[in-house]
């Protein structure tokens, strides 16, 4: 076995495979790009042995640093890695890389540059399985590319098809034509997109499946002649071809379909002498149930799935674990017939997105995050953690395990219901709609799903009202100062309560809320909007509060709502629910504005895009003037002048991307007179 291996990849994926790679007393490296170690160190580099960076982008190509094989091999021989793991993405299914690996004298764990290149690309990889035996979608998968000649193609296959690009991955480079008339059309855009994403326009066309279902089944290989497999997974959530949630195993599946589908997928994999973890993906027509003789060859990927969790549930098995003992010259470690499949497994998929905005990524710092306790949660970052503008915006998968489906799927919506993120929009609210879904829930499920009910699924958040009424109170009813010696005050809010008012100051998405709430007795309250265009008045009671583990439960209209509170630097988040409701405290956020006051830098609030920028070193400035436009989330926020001065230096220019925390201006240092000045203004 290997002493030490390189994990040449970054967020959750490098984190698992250290993980895995320290339970087996393997020492680890991990490299990092410079955006990744900007907001200091990454998990994956906290978690490994060592690290080594990467540097930026490659200054002729503007390639980025985790596909640049020449430092990242470098980075092995330094350090003595006798292997690299290349995750899943950047390098992993690059046959160049595996070859120059190779020649290096390390070891790539993973498949044969030989095996990678007989699945690269789409067309070939259909060939080769029609002729080892294996189903394929009818087709035309052949050299010419001329667009009357693919339209006859097209005609003959029968409508609805697919195009496809054949370098294409990702679900890009890819379209439905209903209608001949949308033919050339849709060619064109194929094309355009396969030569954008992948340098290849050349396309293939498909049948559509109707109502298709994604099977996939995980393969094994190794050095010995061996191949086994470990089982189905259901991906046919999918949006915009795109996984969302998966499973293992198929729901619906049948023995006689199972082995008609495992079969086919070892023989797909001894076709090509394959060694290492890699999937065949199926397009499955789910129209009269699973038949075995309604399964195509999609693709194979020869690498770690992402979803390779659900089967590790479901087998037992650590996929790592294996893929590093193959890649160490051992056998496979189990033989079909010990491989046994037992229970259900899910995984979300987290992401930093705005659902309602058409799943727009989102960045952000993540001020608060929390898992739930008992779930298995694949993450690669951490509570402050930042998620940039530069990489996939996955913050965690979220994997469950249950006796059975139902059980199964009742657990994953528990663990994402106490999931907590603040800082960033994420989708946790759409997934956790989606486990509530019918269809879904009786095992229903096609890749069409998500589109169909995308509004069901993406609801207006119900529980608006009662995150603010909950803010407020959470403000207003904490104890003002608590004194833990003291046994009275101790008791928290319901002591002592005389006549109460209080003001709060709330802001959600620029708007403003302005609440007066009093009480006499701390348990009931009454408020009233101060804007006098609302008007609005409400009472609520607090039925519960927890002031240190931020807890609360009211009563309100008549419901009873428990919601938990995150608070970090002039902001609160509300959780109630599977909803995530963010507020600005807009007094806190003055008197932590003024403390900068006076300051001899203006500081990014936030990562963003500097849109305008009005400033030059040397230029005289006055107080509140206007120096920077930042963009961050699609909103412009300005950044002013934060007292008189001279401006130093100006760090930035329009355009940069930044991230939170960077000195973007910095002001030439007051005056001692000035200073003297000031300070004898300030009443004493
Ligand atoms: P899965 O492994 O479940 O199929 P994805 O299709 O989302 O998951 O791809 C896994 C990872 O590989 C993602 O990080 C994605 O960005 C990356 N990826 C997928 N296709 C390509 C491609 N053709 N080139 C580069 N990266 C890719
Ligand atoms: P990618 O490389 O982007 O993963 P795939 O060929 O694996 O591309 O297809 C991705 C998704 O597109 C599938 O999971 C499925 O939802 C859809 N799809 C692919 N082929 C077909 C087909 N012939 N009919 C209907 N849907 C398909
Ligand atoms: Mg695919």
């Amino acid at each position: 076995m290997f002493s030490k291996i390189l994990i040449a990849n970054r967020g959750e994926i490098a984190c698992r495979v250290i993980r895995t790679a320290r339970r087996m007393g393997i020492e680890t490296v991990a490299v990092y790009s410079d955006a990744d170690g900007e907001h200091g160190p990454a998990l994956h580099v906290q978690m490994a042995d060592e690290a080594v960076p990467i540097g930026p982008r490659d200054a002729e190509t503007g390639r980025e640093p985790y596909l640049l094989a020449r430092r990242i091999i470098d980075a092995a021989l330094a350090t003595g890695a006798e292997a690299i793991h290349p995750g899943y993405g950047f390098l992993s299914e690059n046959p160049e890389f595996v070859e120059a690996v190779d020649k290096a004298g390390l070891v790539f764990i993973g498949p044969s540059a030989k095996s990678i290149r007989a699945m690269g690309l789409k067309d070939a990889a259909k060939a080769l399985m029609e002729k080892a035996g294996v189903p394929v979608v009818p087709g035309y998968h052949g050299e010419r590319q001329e667009p009357e000649f693919l339209a006859e193609e097209a005609e003959k296959i029968g409508y609805p098809v697919l195009i496809k690009a054949r370098a294409g991955g990702g679900g890009k480079g890819m379209r439905k034509v209903d209608d001949p008339k949308e033919f050339a059309a849709a060619l064109e855009g194929a094309q355009r997109e396969g030569e954008a994403s992948f340098g290849d326009g050349r396309v293939l066309i498909e049948k559509y499946i109707s109502a298709p279902r994604h099977i996939e089944v995980q393969v094994f290989g190794d050095n010995h002649g061996n191949a086994v497999h470990l089982f189905e997974r259901d991906c046919s959530l999918q949006r915009r071809h795109q996984k969302v949630i998966e499973e293992a195993p198929a729901p619906g599946m049948t023995e006689e379909m199972r082995t008609a589908m495992t079969s086919a997928a070892v023989t797909a994999a001894k076709a090509i002498d394959y060694s290492g973890a890699g999937t065949i993906e199926f397009i499955v027509d789910g129209s009269k149930g699973l038949k075995p003789d309604g399964f195509w060859f999609m693709e194979m990927n020869t690498r770690l799935q992402v979803e390779h969790p659900v089967t590790e549930e479901v087998t037992g098995i650590d996929l790592v674990e294996w893929q590093l003992r193959v890649a160490g010259g051992e056998e496979l470690p189990a033989k079909q017939e010990d491989i046994r499949l037992e229970g259900h497994g899910f995984e979300a998929r987290l992401y930093a997105e705005d659902a309602a905005k058409g799943f727009l990524p989102a960045i952000g710092t993540l001020h608060h995050l929390s898992f739930a306790e008992n779930a298995r949660i694949e993450t690669g970052v951490e509570q402050g953690s930042v998620i940039s503008p530069f990489y996939d915006p996955m913050i965690a998968k979220v994997i469950s395990k249950g006796n059975n489906r139902e059980e199964a799927l009742q657990m994953l919506h528990a663990a994402l219901r106490h999931t907590q993120v603040a800082g960033t929009v994420t989708n946790k609210a759409f997934l956790s709609a989606l486990c509530l879904h019918e269809e879904f829930a009786a095992g229903k499920v096609d890749t069409g799903l998500i589109g169909r009910d995308l509004e069901k699924l993406v609801p207006e958040p119900a529980h608006s009202d009662q995150a603010l009424v909950c803010a407020a109170l959470f403000m207003a009813a904490q104890p003002s100062c608590p004194k833990a010696d003291d046994p009275v005050s101790a008791l928290g809010a319901f002591s002592l309560w005389g006549e109460r008012s209080e003001i709060i100051h709330l802001e959600q998405a620029g708007e403003r809320h302005s609440l007066a709430l009093s009480t006499t007795d701390g348990h009931n309250w009454s408020c009233r909007s101060l804007s006098a265009a609302s008007g609005a008045a409400w009472t609520a009671a607090l039925l519960f509060t927890d002031f240190s583990a931020k807890r609360l439960q009211i009563l309100y209209d008549g419901k009873e709502i428990a919601a938990e509170v995150a608070a970090w630097g002039g902001h609160l988040a509300v959780f109630i629910g599977d909803e995530t409701h963010e507020f600005a405290l807009p007094d806190l956020l003055e008197a932590v504005a003024g403390e900068e006051a006076g300051a001899d830098a203006i500081i990014a609030p936030m990562p963003g895009l500097v849109k305008k920028l009005s400033a030059k070193p040397g230029q005289k400035i006055t107080r509140n003037e206007p120096l920077i436009v930042l963009e961050a989330m699609k909103m412009e926020h300005v950044l002013a002048a934060p007292r008189d001065g001279v401006l130093a230096a100006v760090n930035v220019a329009e355009g940069d991307q930044v991230v939170d925390g960077t000195v973007l201006i910095a002001l030439e240092a007051e005056e001692e007179v000035e200073d003297g000045a000031r300070s004898g203004e300030a009443p004493a």
